[in-house]
């Protein structure tokens, strides 16, 4: 696994950890924030009510042994996560799957009528049921909310390996 993390690192993240997906936090209340809080809650495939609910998402994480989890301070968690997850896939972890963060920004507005990159779009930890914040400070990472514009971002991404 040592090589994934030290890739991720190469590209920014800080840091990159293995965890147990069984300590990854899930909670129904990230979707009624999305829902009421965020202008993509029906608009993108990768957001709520499309992405999986918390149950869904509690059933994935715990038929998994291993997760990557790893934090960047800009947009690219997704893209990042997405293309770790396809690396792993191709080296023979063909259950490799992949969370991002906030909603898919691959194109410039998401297309109703379909996903027009099913092979890249990943849907957000938050989106999914995750509990970001207890995720990560569950396991040490700094993570608070933004008061100020320009403000350091914090964004998580996760890809689950088996
Ligand atoms: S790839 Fe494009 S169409 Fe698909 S979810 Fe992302 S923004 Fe929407």
């Amino acid at each position: 696994m040592e090589r994934y993390l030290v890739q991720l690192r190469a590209e920014g993240a800080g840091p990159a950890i293995i965890i147990d997906p069984h300590t990854v936090v899930t909670a129904p209340w990230t979707a009624f924030k999305c829902q009421f809080g965020c202008g993509n809650f029906g608009k993108n495939h990768c957001c709520p009510p499309k992405a999986p609910d918390d149950t869904r998402t509690r059933a994935v994480l715990d038929s998994y042994t291993r997760g990557i989890l790893f934090r960047v301070h800009h947009w690219g968690a997704s893209a990042m996560a997405a293309a770790c997850a396809r690396t792993l896939f191709l080296d023979g972890f063909y259950k490799a799957i992949a969370f991002g963060s906030g909603p898919c920004k691959i194109c410039q507005s998401c297309d109703p009528d379909g996903c027009r990159f099913p092979d890249k779009a990943i849907p957000s930890m938050e989106g999914c049921g995750i509990d970001v914040f207890a995720t990560a400070r569950a396991h040490g990472l700094e993570i608070h909310t933004l008061r100020e514009k320009g403000e350091e971002r914090n964004h998580f991404g996760l890809v689950l390996v088996d």
